[in-house]
């Protein structure tokens, strides 16, 4: 956490309500030094919604279902 590139960053950008844009929590994962880690923790848990990693959670269950 203390190296998350979203630590200060408004929650709501990860979480987006229905029809909004994912791409500035994208653009922040981008350059956050943690994102591996981050995507290694978003995929081992199914339930977490919102961005992860750079990810959304059909992007992080296609992933899964390639990796399987
Ligand atoms: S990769 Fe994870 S820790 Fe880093 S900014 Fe994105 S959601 Fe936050």
């Amino acid at each position: 956490m203390a190296f998350a590139a979203c630590r200060e960053a408004p929650t709501v950008l990860f979480f987006i309500e229905r029809g909004g844009s994912s791409a500035p929590a994208r653009v922040i994962c981008a350059a956050c030094a943690v994102r591996s880690h981050c995507l290694d923790y978003a995929m081992a848990d199914r339930d977490l919604m919102g961005i992860w990693g750079g990810t959304n959670e059909r992007e992080r269950d296609r992933m899964r279902r390639a990796t399987a």
